[in-house]
């Protein structure tokens, strides 16, 4: 018998764990979440909070999505992305980021009801850690997780209570690993890995200092810093990171990991702070230093029989590109409902295997997109002339170079800017962020190929219905001519109905089936009178189906079927769709 019992078992409280468990009590299931430290985040590491992890905490509540642009630094102070030999010292580029280039907000403001903001995790953990609290979830905090052994009805899991020193016995139906990048539970999951830990050696530093005068006039969350060694593991180039503007700092410095870990001293930090400032003298506070290693690594499947793991216990990364707490939250998002439904017994078990299917691809594209935008940077170091010698003067010359007034160095300037815009990958991948379409036995195709990118796909959201995909945002305009957004209409945990005139039978169609399987459909019909106006056309240009057809979505807002127009059966098409999706 064991000491305790849950639906659910959280190992974590994290971005991933956290969001798991505010989404899981939100939907009234019964869950548990440990962590083997007393409290939080202490370092404020995952900053960068995209579109889709802020929909999310849309979906959570206006209360949860407000708190966020509360702590958050607003998009306007993200992006000039500057690119200097210290703050202090010669700007040798920018490259505007994170949706500060006028075309890029449009197409960020076209994507999504939400903002990209930058949260430190010492902010957003609390907030996902609250709202789960608050809606049910138990946490036990001071817990480690040392083992577990699941049988056919669960899960049986061995903690250490830190304080009492006692060993405890947490029995649940379902176990969700979401303790970091070093995860136990995977490991005795068995979960297979593809990739390597280990690939480069950092340090972060976080301190305190008012750096106005340097940034308040180009700011940014991000200013990369060239210096000798500034290529040396690491994620690329010194980086200085704002942490709050402009007061507190955290600086990442890599080294070489072949040659061990550096003696991280307070006046080591000190020198670190001071030449990437570029103040010989500057007063810092010093908070914290650590080390860390650059990671290559994903989970080629994220669960066995009743353990999932998500967030980083599956994708082990640099934090290039920021998507390391966002993809946490995400995997959070897919698999929430999909635990609530089983444990209702409104879907079989099998509705659960298509979280590992839906979400490993993700893991190994972030992974692979953040480990390749390190390699990135070297163009920028090779155009400077920083790759030809270590002899700090002579690159300072090579750098001086590109100022001449010949034609070599005419060609310098060219290829220092395009290696700086080529940064686009990591700074602005708006695709990156937005494209993810699955494939899985939780959707059902419409017969139709998936339609092919028009643009990069890794720099541009493409919208559309295809199964798969993402519920495309749009304003639609209520009968008091409130707007909301689309994704406002889905999610919350219900399946979502979107059609139009003549697609009434939906309606009644999702009524009845809703009933028959016990599920929560919500029906939404777009149209001239309707509940719903298209004033703007937005949603008939978006939807790629007819009026009287329809757009079926899950409760994590991505589509799940869809059909051009009106069925001759519409219940009997909706009932085979929702059937085959919910495994009954
Ligand atoms: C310098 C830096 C900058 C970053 N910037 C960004 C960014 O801009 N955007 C972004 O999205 N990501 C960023 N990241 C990555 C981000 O921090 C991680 O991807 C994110 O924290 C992963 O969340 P998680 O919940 O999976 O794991 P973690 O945050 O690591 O949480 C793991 C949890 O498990 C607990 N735990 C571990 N082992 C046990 C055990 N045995 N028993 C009980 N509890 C246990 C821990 O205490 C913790 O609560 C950055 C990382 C770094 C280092």
């Amino acid at each position: 018998m064991a000491d305790i019992t849950t639906d659910v078992l959280i190992i974590g409280t994290g971005p991933a764990g956290s969001a798991t468990a505010a989404l899981l009590s939100t939907l009234g299931v019964e869950t548990m979440v440990v962590n083997r430290y007393r409290w939080l985040a202490n370092t404020p590491r995952a900053h960068i909070t995209n579109q889709r992890a802020m929909e999310v905490l849309r979906d959570l509540g206006p209360e949860v999505e407000a708190e966020a642009y509360l702590y958050g630094t607003e998009q306007d102070l993200m992006g000039e992305n500057i690119f200097c030999t210290s703050l202090a010292g010669e700007e040798l580029g920018r490259m505007r980021s994170w949706g500060k280039h006028p075309l890029s907000r449009a197409a960020h403001q076209l994507a999504s009801p939400c903002f990209m903001n930058d949260l430190p995790q010492t902010f957003m953990e609390p907030i996902l850690f609250k709202t789960a609290c608050s809606r049910g979830t138990q946490a036990r905090m001071s817990t480690e997780y040392l083992s577990h052994v699941q049988d056919a009805d669960g899960v049986t899991t061995t903690c250490r209570d830190r304080l009492t020193g006692r060993d405890i016995t947490i029995r649940s139906k379902y176990l969700v690993g979401a303790d970091g990048g070093k995860s136990l539970v995977a490991e005795h999951a068995g979960l297979p890995f593809a990739g390597k830990m280990g690939v480069g050696g950092s340090m972060n530093i976080l301190f305190k200092a008012d750096l106005s005068q340097y940034v308040a006039h180009r700011p940014s969350v991000l200013y990369w810093v060239l210096q000798p060694g500034s290529n040396v593991g690491g994620i690329g180039m010194g980086l200085v990171r704002m942490v709050r503007p402009w007061n507190e700092w955290l600086i990442v410095w890599g080294y070489d990991i072949n040659a061990g870990e550096p003696k991280v001293d307070a006046a080591f930090a000190t020198k670190v702070a001071r030449d990437l400032v570029g103040d010989p003298t500057l007063e810092i506070e010093i908070q914290s230093v650590s080390t860390w290693t650059v990671n290559n690594l994903y989970a080629t499947e994220m669960s066995k029989g009743r353990v999932f793991c998500m967030g980083d216990a599956t994708h082990r990364h640099p934090p290039s590109n920021g998507l390391g707490s966002n993809t946490s939250i995400q995997d959070g998002f897919n698999l929430a409902w999909k635990l609530a439904l089983v444990l209702k017994g409104q879907a079989g078990p099998r509705l659960l295997d298509s979280y590992s299917v839906e979400r490993a691809p993700i893991a190994k594209q972030i992974v692979t997109r953040a480990n390749q935008s390190i390699e990135e940077f070297g163009p920028i170091f090779k155009a400077l002339g920083l790759l030809d010698s270590i002899d700090p003067v002579k690159m300072q010359e090579n750098m001086d170079a590109r100022c001449d007034d010949t034609p070599a160095a005419e060609a310098q300037r060219e290829a220092i800017r395009k290696a700086i815009a080529f940064k686009v990958y990591e700074f602005d991948a708006h695709g990156v962020d937005m494209n993810q379409r699955y494939r899985s036995e939780a959707v059902v195709t419409d017969g139709e190929p998936e339609p092919p990118y028009e643009r990069d796909r890794e720099l541009h959201y493409q919208p559309t219905t295809w199964p798969g995909a993402h519920l495309p945002h749009v304003w639609v305009y209520g009968r008091d001519g409130r707007r909301a957004s689309t994704l406002d209409l889905a999610g919350k945990g219900r399946f979502a109905i979107f059609t139009g005139i003549g697609g009434e039978g939906w309606i009644e169609a999702a009524r009845a089936v809703g009933k028959e399987l016990g599920i929560d459909i919500a029906g939404c019909v777009i149209g001239p009178r309707q509940d719903w106006e298209d004033y703007a056309g937005d949603w008939a240009n978006a939807r790629e189906v007819g009026d009287s057809g329809i757009v079926l979505v899950r409760p994590d807002q991505f589509v799940a079927w869809r059909r051009a127009a009106i069925a001759a059966d519409p219940a009997g098409e909706l009932r085979r769709v929702l059937k085959t999706i919910l495994d009954r």
